[in-house]
């Protein structure tokens, strides 16, 4: 995941977290609101029913329970239990409805055995109950519950009820629903909006460091210093951190090129002076066969360590290199190399190019590529080199096919890396160097175009070099 949509993310879940326990805390609170008002009412309902019972005028007694409002619901009822066997499922404690607000007719509260046995105990308790009703759906209420003795029939005798008042519940669960749901309305829509804002900031925050790593992916080629930015935020100071260390790297790099060019350079003229006089030993001095044969192995390692150096010297050199870059006849490039190599190869090198193929390129550069390939399938036993160019849609491929022994799978990835070699002591024997692949794809590259390898073992290899078509130079009238 990119790091734009994980800190997008990261900022979506934290608002809907913060959205949840605010809405949680609010309703919470809300709902508590609602409920701590109704409380009062319902107590001062309580004590108005308890005090009219009370009064000795017998009509206001049987009326105590429709004086209070009429929203409110009322019940007085006779309960039959024996204290010390109540329990949850006790059998021996039931109600009996005595008297009734007239809004609540024939229907009953419907109390939990639990909290009924709770004011048989003597508690107040203010609680959550239903009132069934025939034919309708049930009615939630918030009830108040006492147990009292009371003579409402004004028989002389004190007896014990449990009166209930109960308030419905549905304007508050009104209330509380349609905050939910403008509430969580609300929340979509602030969601919304903010996934669009995180994205757009997140976008503009990180814009310059996608700017940065566009900058360092095009000099990451060679050390060069990006464009420094106005400002002195965290992207400038990155930037300052980068070019400093690419300041760094230049230079030691730039050591290092000079230190194997001049090794290189140094080297080259001992090594000419020691094939001079050894060639003059064998040519002009009397031998024994064992001298000869000795100072023949001091030619061939000279000559080995004479192409050595100049291969280093020219990958050395290869990232100031000046490119005379023009258009290149192609047919033209391979007959020369064909010629070249036709007196020493003793195999056939056979051409399959288009008349008229150009492309861009320093003659002599892509002479060095054609030249370094062949050589190497000929060292590789080939008896057959193709040259075959193919013109394809943005420019030309080359490629050098040879019927040599091939290279096995596993060194392929490898193969153009500098002092890679196949078969160390093999290609030792045949004066390789390992340098020459490398400065192929140098110069290929230098081109802006690519170098690929295909081999079977025993069947042969083909290197293909793409390069820009360039289209033909106008005749010129002198
Ligand atoms: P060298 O200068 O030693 O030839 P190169 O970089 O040109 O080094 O080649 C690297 C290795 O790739 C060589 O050791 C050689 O074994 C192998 N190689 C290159 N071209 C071919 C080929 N056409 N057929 C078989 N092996 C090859």
């Amino acid at each position: 995941m990119t790091l734009r949509n994980r800190i997008t993310l990261l900022t979506l879940a934290l608002l809907v977290s913060s959205l949840l326990v605010l809405g949680a805390v609010v309703y919470a609170t809300l709902r508590s609101y609602l409920f701590s008002g109704i409380r009062p009412e319902l107590e001062a309902a309580l004590s108005q029913i308890e005090s009219a019972i009370d009064d000795p005028n017998v009509l206001s007694r049987l009326d105590a329970l429709s004086r209070i409002s009429p929203n409110l619901y009322a019940q007085l009822v006779r309960a039959f239990g024996d204290l010390h066997s109540l329990g949850p499922t006790s059998r021996e404690f039931f109600t009996v409805r005595i008297l009734t607000s007239p809004n609540l007719g024939s229907s009953n509260f419907s109390v939990s055995l639990r909290d009924l046995e709770r004011v048989w105990r003597g508690e107040l308790i203010y609680t959550r109950a239903s009132i069934q009703r025939d034919n309708l759906p049930s009615l939630n209420v918030q009830v108040i519950a006492k147990r009292l003795k009371a003579d409402p029939f004004g028989q002389g005798e004190l007896q014990d009820f449990i009166l209930v008042v109960g308030r419905p519940l549905d304007s508050v669960s009104l209330v509380l629903s349609r905050w939910l749901q403008v509430y969580s309305a609300v929340a979509v829509v602030v969601l919304l909006l903010a996934a669009l804002l995180a994205q757009r900031l997140v976008r503009r925050t990180l814009e310059p460091l996608e700017w940065v790593a566009r900058k360092a992916e095009a000099v990451s080629q060679k050390p060069e210093a990006l464009p420094e930015p106005q400002g002195k935020d965290e992207v400038a100071a990155l930037i300052r951190s980068l070019n400093r260390m690419m300041a760094r790297l230049e230079s030691t790099w730039q050591a290092q090129t000079q230190f194997v060019a001049d090794a290189s350079h140094e080297l080259r003229t001992p090594i000419t002076a020691i094939l001079g006089h050894v060639s003059f030993l064998l040519r002009r001095t009397p031998l024994t066969e064992q001298q000869r044969e000795s100072l023949e192995v001091v030619v061939r390692e000279s000559e080995r360590m004479k192409k050595l150096v100049t291969d280093l010297l020219e990958l050395s050199k290869s990232g100031n290199w000046k490119l005379h870059m023009g258009a290149v006849h192609v047919p033209t490039l391979l007959e020369q190399i064909q010629e070249e190599y036709a007196r020493s190869f003793e195999g056939r090198i056979e051409l399959e190019v288009p008349e008229n193929l150009w492309v861009q390129g320093d003659p002599e550069r892509l002479h060095q590529v054609f030249a370094n390939l062949v050589s190497n399938a000929i060292k590789a036993r080939a008896t057959r080199v193709r040259l075959v160019a193919r013109d394809v849609s943005a420019g030309a491929v080359v490629r050098v096919e040879d019927d040599g022994e091939g290279i096995p799978a596993e060194h392929l990835p490898r193969l153009f890396e500098r002092f890679y070699r196949v078969d160390k002591a093999r290609d030792r024997e045949r004066g390789g160097t390992g340098l020459g692949l490398a400065i192929v794809k140098t110069i290929v590259e230098a081109h802006g175009g690519r170098v690929w390898v295909e081999s079977t073992v025993g069947k042969g290899t083909t290197f293909s070099v793409s390069l820009m078509r360039a289209t033909a130079p106008q005749p010129q009238l002198r």
